[in-house]
């Protein structure tokens, strides 16, 4: 079976009305190390030999080196600009844009770069445009590939009888969604979604709840998102001063750490995470915070998730239930990482308190496994 460029099924919808400036002080798309793909190593083996280096992980590939082993790329210079910016590789080109590839191919923001928050020159849809043309060899490879991957997890979800197609899922969320801020409907949720019983996405009054448990719940969750093998592999967030901030859990407290230009890192002090008290979004936070879960329910990496996930645990939870676990623990830990932020800063989860935390989060929310394939 061939495609047609038409077949690819696309979906642009989460870059309409998107713009980006790049914040050349900010630096952190440069701290993932770039791959260089097969086309462009030649030009470096030519030019930099000593600044790639192979690795095997997650699969075998040619990348840029980084100062100290674990800091920007050795292209970024102590202003922050890269130095062979005509040459960067494709990685480097495409971000903040993602090309998602599942049952169609989606294009996501990776709303980590604070150059898409606060106006922009750059039409983010014209340039997601150039991103299809300049790879629809591969998203046509690969689509088909990862239609063959998605037809056998419904086949299977079929089968034991928890599926349910992803449109009505997301319509449920879509309905609900404002609730998601209320933190007794969220601890609703999660338990609901934890019981045997196909679950619904619950209305009107919810049960009383333990308030400490829910932050007790909230803290373990992003601590466990924020748990990392090393300063490389912690995630990252950006300040609005461009510090590169690492929050490295050790044991029970969080190791607060400065990434510096250098590949050095400068420790800043412990932060006792049971002191940060699980806030809620006010005032424009709200509609900041309600925007985000509504362009994680559009996301098909996040509903990749979600079946990665039945796939992982042996097709043993209902779909609704995984899907909706997904979406309210996404939406705890986004609140807890926007409270340590707001609890370092003395802020609070207004309008520019919650940009800050969806700054701090989404980098990773992308990160996550799911079984189609970004491109
Ligand atoms: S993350 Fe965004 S704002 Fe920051 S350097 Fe990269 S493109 Fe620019
Ligand atoms: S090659 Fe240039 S744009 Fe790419 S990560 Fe390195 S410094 Fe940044």
């Amino acid at each position: 079976m061939s495609l047609s460029p038409n077949d690819l099924d696309l979906d642009m919808s989460e870059l309409e009305g998107r713009a980006l400036t790049c914040d050349p002080s900010c630096g952190l798309c440069c701290l993932c190390q770039p791959e260089i793909l097969p086309h462009e190593v030649e030009w470096f083996r030519s030019n930099h030999p000593r600044r790639i280096v192979t690795l095997d992980q997650p699969h075998r590939h040619v990348a840029v080196a980084l100062k100290n082993g674990q800091g920007p790329c050795s292209f970024l210079n102590s202003t922050r600009r890269c130095e062979i910016y005509p040459h960067r590789p494709h990685h480097c080109r495409q971000f903040p844009l993602h090309l998602y590839v599942g049952k169609r191919v989606q294009a996501e923001l990776d709303l980590s770069c604070r150059g898409v928050w606060y106006g922009g020159t750059e039409d983010v849809l014209v340039e997601g445009g150039k991103l299809v043309q300049d790879n629809l060899d591969t998203l046509r490879h690969t689509l088909m590939e990862s239609r063959a991957i998605y037809q056998e997890f419904e086949a299977n979800c079929r089968e034991v009888g928890i599926y349910r197609p992803d449109a009505s899922l997301r319509q449920e969320v879509e309905q609900r969604v404002e609730r998601f801020s209320e933190l007794p409907y969220l601890a609703h949720v999660l338990d609901l979604s934890g019981e045997d019983d196909e679950m619904t996405l619950p209305n009107g009054s919810c049960p009383r709840y333990d308030m400490n448990e829910l932050e007790r719940s909230a803290m373990e969750t992003g601590m466990e998102s924020l748990d990392a093998e090393d300063a490389f592999s912690a995630p990252i967030y950006c300040d609005p001063k461009g510090r590169w901030n690492l929050f490295l859990v050790r044991g029970d407290l969080i190791k607060w750490v400065i990434l510096n230009d250098d590949g050095g890192l400068t420790t800043l002090g412990d932060i006792d995470p049971s002191k940060v008290k699980l806030l809620v979004p006010e005032g424009e936070g709200k509609g900041i915070f309600w925007s985000y879960l509504r362009t994680l329910n559009r996301r098909d990496s996040v509903m990749g998730y979600a079946y990665f996930l039945a796939d992982y645990y042996g097709y043993e939870d209902f779909l609704a239930n995984t899907y909706y676990g997904v979406i309210a623990t996404s939406a705890l830990d986004l609140l807890w990482r926007s409270s340590l932020i707001a609890y370092l800063c003395g802020g609070k989860l207004d309008r520019a308190g919650m940009i800050e935390g969806i700054i701090s989060y989404d980098m990773d929310r992308l990160d996550a496994p799911t079984i189609g394939a970004f491109i």
